[in-house]
């Protein structure tokens, strides 16, 4: 099978799941055309994801498609942006159908549930590796920035944190108990929450996605805000799956582990006092924005640096 048959039989399918509002052009010129209405800001966002680095080695191909385009699109709900469209960069190592038609499962799956098309891409024989950028909008000026977090304001996060990083203790487990199953779900199947993005537009001064951990991603948000924080850890929202797991240690996945593409975000006080009960109860209040810098767990300072800065590929171990 040639390049051209394989884009044509896996993933041209992929750019007529809906009819798409917005893309005038899809796969098969030099270029798509996406017409961007006005009244409207253009988000967009790039993801790479390496095999044995962002996924397991012989990681599940339909898991794969989905999780790749879901941690994309997480950037948009982050941003509070209405997903349209994405472009897939593939670099395969061969020409697998069976991998190739799992693959386009999963990630059809993800397109039709966010209400994305594919607009085009790029493939390549190599190391298998992907890359997707994914473009959304919001109405002018409306996206929700890192920086616009301010003294007072309260800090919120969706669903429970910590579930998707324990996951990777379990990745092997043989007939997992329904507890691991659990939290497996969670990192196999991440749920951008793009709903919510949308919901809190007109309300947060701020919101991220947690990728690579609570203290190091709101870290991100204190930063850009120059701003500092304080977190009452009781009120961090843990599952009973991994409560039950981790014991005592549960907080610290919470805090610390990545995967989970919850929001995290700032909204003032009298903001979040007028909010519908409906967003309210898809959100908890775990701490509140204050201008002495610097990020505190229940009055004290975190003290190591690798809390507050999460992964980064390039950063030497100490
Ligand atoms: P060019 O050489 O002009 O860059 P390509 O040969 O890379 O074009 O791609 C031909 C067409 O197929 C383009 O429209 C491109 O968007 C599309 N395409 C290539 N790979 C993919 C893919 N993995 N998914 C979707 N569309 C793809
Ligand atoms: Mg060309």
């Amino acid at each position: 099978m040639g390049e051209f048959e394989l884009i044509r039989r896996y993933f041209m399918p992929l750019s007529r799941l809906h009819g798409s509002r917005s893309i005038v052009l899809g796969p098969g010129d030099d270029c798509a055309i996406q017409r961007v209405p006005s009244g409207s800001d253009l988000v967009f966002s790039i993801d790479t994801l390496v095999e044995g680095v962002h996924f397991p080695l012989n990681y599940r191909p339909d898991y794969l498609g989905w999780r790749a385009l879901a941690v994309a699109v997480s950037d948009l709900a982050a941003m509070g942006a209405d997903p349209t469209c994405f472009t897939l960069a593939l670099t395969l190592p061969e020409a697998d159908e069976t991998w190739l038609r799992d693959f386009a499962f999963g990630l059809g799956k993800a397109a039709e549930s966010f209400g994305m098309v594919l607009a085009g891409g790029d493939t390549t024989r190599g190391p298998l590796a992907l890359s997707l950028q994914v473009h959304g909008q919001v109405p002018i000026g409306a996206a929700i920035c890192r920086s616009g977090a301010g003294p007072g304001d309260l800090i919120v996060v969706s669903g429970t944190l910590g579930d998707a990083g324990a996951a990777l203790d379990y990745l092997e487990a043989q007939g997992p108990s329904k507890d691991e199953e659990f939290v497996l779900e969670r990192y196999h199947h991440p749920e951008p929450r793009l709903a919510l993005g949308t919901a809190l537009r007109s309300r947060a001064t701020a919101a991220i996605d947690v990728s690579d951990g609570l203290l190091a991603d709101l870290g991100h948000i204190l930063e850009a805000s120059s701003v500092g924080a304080n977190i009452e850890c009781a009120r961090v929202p843990v599952s009973p799956a991994l409560t039950r797991l981790k014991g005592s240690e549960a907080l610290d996945y919470a805090l610390r582990s990545g995967d989970d593409y919850e929001l995290c975000a700032t909204v003032p006080e009298a903001i979040w006092g007028d909010a519908p009960s409906s967003l309210k109860q898809q959100l908890t209040v775990i701490g509140v924005i204050e201008q002495a810098p610097g990020l505190r767990l229940d009055g004290a300072a975190v003290v190591s640096e690798s809390d507050v800065v999460g992964f980064d590929h390039f950063r030497r171990k100490a």
